[in-house]
């Protein structure tokens, strides 16, 4: 019988936002295959013995590719190795998981998922936002900018009403001009509030208040980032108390399309 394989959520960075199983599965771990978006506090975690694997490939960076990641872990597995795949957030989203899972079925090795706090939801809470705030939305799409068009995804006959749905748009740069216009040809109107949080959760995390057309002009945005657009992002409301409390409020910046900074 090989090994089994752990396809285990990194969750957003922190250690201390990983699941007991998470923890566990990575304590008796002896090979570690982890993504690029995975942190070194995470990694950490591991025992000095394990055998830890960069499988990442980001930004057109030359990486493994999906089969190879699949033969990797089928390999370690049948040497009867305690078989971590690492991913960054939520293995379920955005994450391959399903050509991973098809590849273990086929080749008989049996996996455990154990979940992992996503980006959006990590971005949430750093915004201190409400992602289905039921005043002004009544769903939540999850979406990527990346490697499809947003027109693909959202059809013209979407059965959201945009002014009551929260978009969560995963890997929305780097180009956000061209995401905002994408957004705005699906009808999703230019004043919609929007929130850019990158690095969610992690030390060095920030958060941008702005409008859908303030998108395009907005610079230097660090990834990873995700952004939220919906009415939940309207920080208008308390923008007063925010700039009172923190003194983070940046007019210059503002001038610039870039809103609210918090960092
Ligand atoms: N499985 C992951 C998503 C992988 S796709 C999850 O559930 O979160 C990679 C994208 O996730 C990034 O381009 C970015 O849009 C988002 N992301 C991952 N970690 C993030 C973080 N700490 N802060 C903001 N966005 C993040």
């Amino acid at each position: 019988m090989p090994g089994k394989v752990f396809i285990v959520g990194a969750g957003p960075g922190p250690a201390d936002l990983l699941t007991v199983r998470a923890v566990e599965a990575l304590r008796a771990a002896q090979v570690v295959l982890y993504d690029d978006l995975v942190s070194a506090e995470v990694q950490g975690l591991c025992p000095a013995s394990a055998e830890l694997i960069n499988v990442g490939k980001r930004c057109g960076k030359r990486g493994n590719s999906q089969e190879q990641i699949n033969a990797l872990m089928i390999l370690h597995a049948r040497q009867k190795r305690a078989v971590v795949r690492l991913k960054s957030g939520d293995p379920a989203v955005f994450g391959r998981l399903g050509e991973e899972l098809d590849a273990l079925r086929e080749a008989g090795v049996s996996f455990e998922i154990v979940p992992g706090i996503t980006a959006a939801a990590a971005a949430a809470s750093a915004a201190e936002l409400t992602l289905t705030d039921r005043r002004y939305a009544s769903a939540l799409v999850v979406l990527t900018a990346h490697n499809a068009r947003l027109g693909d995804q959202m059809r013209q006959r979407t059965p959201f009403n945009p002014e009551r749905t929260t978009f969560a748009v995963y890997m929305p740069g780097p180009d956000y001009g061209k995401t905002a216009r994408e957004l705005m040809e699906r009808g999703i109107d230019a004043t919609t509030p929007c929130a850019v949080v990158s690095k969610a959760c992690r030390r060095d995390q920030k958060v941008r208040f702005l409008t859908l057309a303030g998108l395009g002009s907005a610079h230097g945005i660090i990834a990873p980032a995700v952004l939220i657009v919906g009415r939940v992002a309207n920080k208008e409301e308390s923008l007063e108390c925010l700039l009172a409390e923190r003194g983070i409020f940046n007019a210059e910046a503002r001038r610039h399309g870039e809103g609210l900074v918090i960092g």
